[in-house]
This record gives structure tokens, C-alpha cells and sequence, in this order.
């Protein structure tokens, strides 16, 4: 969760007045920090998870299931009981876009490898504490989208949207829908579409099966955007109204925090791919395994002119990507050479970063946030004291969604430099949630430990992760990936070129191993544990987790949304046309909703009963 400040947010026209003067004291407050905060070294490793949740009403009689719009009843307990008996909770619980959704973190992070044990048990902890809060009939699932979102009806209580006078002008997504407990989030959905002159759209292939209907319906006759055979979705509902599952590490000091940002980055599309959970939109199957590209199209705030389809006169810059996207850049003066895709800034931001003592790399990195607009300002918070607050910076960084994300340390909390991974949707067991975070910070031990390297050229990852969340990517799709991880490389490079080979391999190759050719993630993992001599409980927890993923690497076992798929598929109800209708979704969020609880489903989890 980004800022959240109290008080009136600006409109459009108000908050673009104070673009400039947001931009200019949010690279002074950066710059500030940045010479607080350089030299701090000696941070413990420490890490933490979010989970967004979904709250569902069931009607059992109507055999429906709705997003239940209850987030600020829960909030409110939940946060009275954070204040009131802050020893005695097991979660912190923080609002989402969605009036149907709720953020879930530890109450503190976890650390060394000890403590890898408890994280399923802390998530099922989280799931009891809000469960206890919920009426008959509700349920507090992982899914990071709702079947449905969307259609007709799709939210309880039930409201229209309003196209002509509402903050989104979605066809599909009431104002209601949206988090109600700030105004935030209803003012920045104004404000991507106002910034952009339009609504912001993604425009989704429908899957094809034999009886599909093209056109799927009678969308493209009410909007000029919308594709005949594709799921037209129309705000920043479809995606920021998505559930994702992200997880925060921290650095010992700076150098190691960005040598770690770009070790993950690599892993991104990887992870999407193997984490892929979204297959379904405005109640239709769709070609499509995971949210990432949606969410990018759904809140792409650029002008026509960033976009490169007209001249630019009133914007300063052609922007490449929307500011929900992956990374540009790598940021260790050592991987220089490996940036090999321009990045966005303005020249002057960037010599104001590098006169004021930060290095090149970083300063690209920073300068190519600041191309970005606040989209959201609140009026008490627009003339700050750049010595000591740092909200204009935050508020750039907090809406510059990014694959990967560097955070400041937060010296009042004995918070030191730390990196997001970002880009994986949530997955529907405490079990598979806890696997994939575990495995993804428990990566970073293994890649200081065995020094390993899994650097290529960025444009690599970029064409890995428009590839990552096709259908079935995992059995149809090979991903550029560095052949050897084991070469040592960087400062001592001379001429700057790339070095490595990169190959295309399947992710049963880049996770199990492929011969001789290469050790496979998943069992350096393993090895690394061995080495770590780490206690039985923990190694048997971890190793199970590495069995999900190395199952679900090889095929064997399978993502969530290929699940999902063939649960709609197989569906009595189901016509061969796409449709997953109401009953199929109730259906399917049932079923969901009992294998959350225990119930064994082999072909999704492998072997393990939880
Ligand atoms: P955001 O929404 O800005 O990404 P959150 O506060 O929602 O941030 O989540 C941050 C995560 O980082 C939580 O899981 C939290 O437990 C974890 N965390 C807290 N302190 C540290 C720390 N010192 N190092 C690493 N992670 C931390
Ligand atoms: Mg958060
Ligand atoms: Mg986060
Ligand atoms: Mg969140
Ligand atoms: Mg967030």
C-alpha cells in the first residue's frame, strides 16, 4: 500500500496545476534522503508478504456468487483492534482498490531462515482473524479476479454503473465498486482517464472454443474502443480491482538492495508464468493466464502525445511504456552494460540527481520515475518541508507500478533499504501463497550465497514477459534465460559489453534443470538448504513448496488458471462458448473456496493434504 494521506484530494485540473511543483520538490525530497540514507549499512535480513483478499457473498438460494462491498465494516474492527490490542492481532490489515477488497500483512516481517516455517501458519492466522469478522454466507477467497467483475450485477449490494456521469465512465465498473473508505482511489481513477483524455482500455483476445461467439457481445456497438472479438475492459477497476501477491526484502545497505532488484528482475516473467491465476474476465474465458498486461492497458494515463501518436506540444516526452509496467532498468553500476532499452527521463532531472552526488545508474532510475504526473494530491499536503518529509517522492513512487520496486529506509522504524517483487498474482491456498513468497526471498539467499548470476539484456525480460501470461505459456512458450549463472561478471568488464550466453529454454529447464546444461533453480534451492543445515521441520515446509513449483514447472501439477480453466471447462453448465455464467462462477469460488479450507486437489497442489 502507497500513502495514505487524510484530507480533500484535488481534482484533475487542480492536482495538474501542482504536477510541476510535485515533481520538483519530489526530486528534492529523493535527493535529501539520499544523502541521509546512503551510507546506512549493516541491515538484518528481513522480508514480508502482502496478500490482497477478495470478500464474496454466496447466495446459496440464487446459487450466485457477488463481490461483497463490505471492506470499510471490515477495516474499521480490524483497525480498531490494531489500535486498541496491538499484541494480541496476527495480521495488519490495509484498504485496497476495490470496495470488495483487503489487504493482508504480517504484523512484523519475517527474517533468517527459521522463521520460513511459519509464515503458511501466520497467512492462515490472517484468514482466521478477518473470518471472524464475516457474516453468514461470506467468504474471504484469493482470487486475484473475480470471474465476473463486471457483468451485470456483480457487486452486493447490486449497483449500475454510470457511464455518462461517473469518476471511471466504465461501462462496467459502478463507482460503488471502488474503495469507498478514501477518496483516493475514486480520484486517481479520474484522474488516469482525464490525464489520458479518454478512458483507458485492454481490449482482451476471447478464447476461442468451438460454439465462442464473435462478436462476444454488443460492447463494441456502445464503445468505439472496444474490439468485436475481444473482453473490452474500460478503468482501472480491471486490475487495480485485481488481487496480487507481492513480497518486500531488505537490503544490508543500498549496493546490496539494487544488486538484488536486478538479480530478481530476470525472475519477473518467470514468476508470472509459474504464478499465473487469471483467466477469466467480464464473466469470459479469455486467451490470456495473468492480470499483468490489463492492469498496464487499464491505467495507462499517457496523453496521445506520449504515446507517439501526435506531435508532442504540450507534453515534454514520448513515454514507452504506461506507468503499470516492468522495469527499464537495472540500477548496480555493474549491469550497466546490460540496460540496453533507452530510458525515459527529462535531461534535466537527471543532472539534478547526478550534481547533487547520485551515480548514474541510480540517478536514470529515479529520473525515469519522475516522468510520471501525481495523479493523486491532497490539498494539506501539497507545501512539505523537503528537509524532513518526503510525501511528493512517495507519491511518485507509490503510483509508478513497476515490475520491481526500491524502497527508502524508514529510519523511525529501524526500516533499511528494501526491494518489492511485484509482479505475481495471489494464488488460492495459504499453502501456495506462502510457497511462492518463501521461494522468491528464499532466492535471493541463494543467489548471495552461491554468487550466482542470472543477468541478460533487459529488452530479454521484456520479451519474456509479453510472453509470460499467454494460455498454457509454461507448456507452449521458452524464455530468454542466462545459461550460465555461475560466470562471474561485471566490474571488472572493461569494454562494458554483455557478457553470458542467453538461450531460450522451457521453465522446466530453467527451474528443474536441464542435464548437464544447466542446474535448474529449484534444485540449487535445495542444495542451499543442505548447506544451510537448516532445521527438519523448516527444510521439510521448504522443500514442499519447491515440490509446487517443480511440479507446476514441469507441467505435472497445474497453475491455478489452467485449473480454473478446465473446472469451467467440465462444467455441466458450460457451452463451449466462453461463457462462465453465474452459476459456473458460484460454482468455481465454492470450490475454491473449500480446497482453501483443506479439502485435497491433487492436480492443483500435487501430493500435499494441508
Ligand atoms: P507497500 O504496500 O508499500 O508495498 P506494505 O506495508 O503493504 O507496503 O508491505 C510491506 C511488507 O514489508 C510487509 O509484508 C511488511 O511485513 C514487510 N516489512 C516490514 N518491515 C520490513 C523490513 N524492515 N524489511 C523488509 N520487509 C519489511
Ligand atoms: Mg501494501
Ligand atoms: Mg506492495
Ligand atoms: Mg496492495
Ligand atoms: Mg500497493
Amino acid at each position: 500500500m502507497g500513502l495514505l494521506n487524510e484530507g480533500k484530494s484535488l481534482s484533475h485540473q487542480e492536482t495538474m496545476k501542482y504536477a510541476e511543483h510535485v515533481r520538483k520538490h519530489g526530486l528534492i525530497q529523493f535527493i535529501n534522503q539520499y544523502r541521509r540514507f546512503k551510507g546506512r549499512k549493516g541491515d538484518p535480513f528481513k522480508w514480508g508478504d502482502e496478500i490482497e483478499y477478495t470478500i464474496i457473498r454466496f447466495f446459496e438460494d440464487r446459487k450466485e456468487a457477488k463481490l461483497c462491498l463490505r471492506n470499510g465494516e471490515l477495516l474499521a474492527v480490524l483497525n480498531e483492534q490494531e489500535r486498541t490490542r496491538p499484541d494480541e492481532i496476527r495480521a495488519l490489515w490495509r484498504p485496497e482498490y476495490g470496495a470488495y477488497m483487503i489487504e493482508g500483512t504480517p504484523t512484523k516481517p519475517f527474517g533468517g531462515l527459521e522463521t520460513f516455517g511459519t509464515v503458511e501458519a501466520n497467512m492462515k492466522g490472517r484468514r482466521e482473524e478477518i473470518g471472524a469478522h464475516l457474516k453468514e454466507n461470506e467468504a474471504i477467497l484469493c482470487v486475484t479476479c473475480f470471474p465476473r467483475l463486471g457483468c451485470e450485477n456483480f457487486t452486493d449490494p447490486p449497483y449500475k454503473p454510470t457511464p455518462s456521469v461517473g469518476v471511471s465512465g466504465s461501462l462496467f465498473y459502478p463507482d460503488e465498486a471502488i474503495n469507498q473508505v478514501h477518496p483516493r482511489w475514486k480520484n486517481t481513477t479520474n484522474n488516469i482517464m482525464e490525464r489520458r483524455g479518454e478512458k483507458p482500455y485492454t481490449n482482451l483476445p476471447v478464447f476461442r472454443d468451438v460454439n465462442t461467439k464473435i462478436p462476444i457481445d454488443d460492447t463494441y456497438q456502445r464503445d468505439e474502443n472496444a474490439a468485436p472479438d475481444c473482453i473490452y475492459m474500460d478503468t482501472m477497476g480491471f486490475g487495480g480491482g485485481f488481487c496480487c501477491l507481492q513480497a518486500t526484502f531488505q537490503g544490508s545497505d543500498l549496493d546490496q538492495a539494487r544488486f538484488l532488484y536486478d538479480q530478481l528482475t530476470p525472475f519477473c516473467p518467470i514468476m508470472v508464468a509459474l504464478a499465473a491465476s487469471s483467466p477469466i474476465y467480464r464473466g469470459f474465458l479469455s486467451e490470456t493466464d495473468a492480470r499483468w498486461d490489463i492492469i498496464s492497458g487499464c491505467t495507462d494515463c499517457r496523453t496521445e502525445e506520449e504515446r507517439g501518436l501526435k506531435p508532442l506540444k504540450n507534453n515534454k516526452l514520448v513515454l514507452k511504456k504506461p506507468r503499470y509496467s516492468s522495469v527499464d532498468c537495472y540500477l548496480s553500476p555493474a549491469n550497466k552494460k546490460y540496460n540496453d532499452i533507452s530510458v525515459d527521463y527529462r535531461q534535466e532531472d537527471f543532472e539534478q540527481l547526478r550534481k547533487s552526488g547520485v551515480d548514474e545508474m541510480l540517478a536514470e532510475h529515479i529520473a525515469n520515475l519522475f516522468v510520471r504526473d501525481t495523479i493523486s494530491l491532497f490539498s494539506e499536503k501539497i507545501h512539505q518541508n523537503d528537509e524532513e518529509e518526503r510525501d511528493h517522492y512517495e507519491n511518485i513512487l507509490s503510483t509508478n507500478w513497476r515490475s520491481m520496486r526500491l524502497k527508502l529506509p524508514v529510519p523511525e522504524e529501524n526500516i533499511g533499504w528494501r526491494v518489492e517483487f511485484r509482479p505475481m498474482d495471489v494464488q488460492m491456498t495459504d499453502f501456495e501463497n506462502a510457497a511462492y513468497v518463501c521461494f522468491v526471498v528464499l532466492l535471493t539467499r541463494v543467489i548471495l550465497h552461491y554468487k550466482l548470476n542470472f543477468m541478460m539484456p533487459i529488452s530479454k525480460v521484456d520479451e519474456n514477459f509479453s510472453n509470460c501470461q499467454k494460455r498454457d505459456a509454461i507448456k507452449t512458450t521458452k524464455f530468454w534465460f542466462r545459461q550460465n549463472i555461475q560466470e562471474e561478471d561485471g566490474i571488472s568488464d572493461a569494454e562494458n559489453k554483455p557478457t553470458g550466453v542467453i538461450v531460450q529454454m522451457t521453465i522446466n529447464e530453467i527451474m528443474n534443470g536441464k542435464g548437464e546444461e544447466f542446474p535448474g533453480i529449484i534444485p540449487l534451492a535445495r542444495r542451499y538448504l543442505e548447506d544451510q543445515k537448516v532445521d527438519s521441520d523448516t527444510s521439510k515446509k521448504l522443500n514442499g513448496y519447491f515440490d509446487l513449483l517443480a511440479g507446476r514447472a514441469s507441467g505435472k501439477i497445474m497453475t491455478v488458471a489452467t485449473w480454473m480453466r478446465k473446472f469451467v471447462r467440465e462444467h455441466p453448465e458450460y457451452k463451449q462458448d466462453s461463457v462462465v455464467t453465474e452459476r459456473i462462477c458460484y460454482d468455481l469460488l465454492k470450490t475454491v473456496q473449500r480446497i482453501q479450507n483443506g479439502e485435497p486437489c491433487t492436480e492443483l497442489l500435487g501430493q500435499k493434504v494441508i
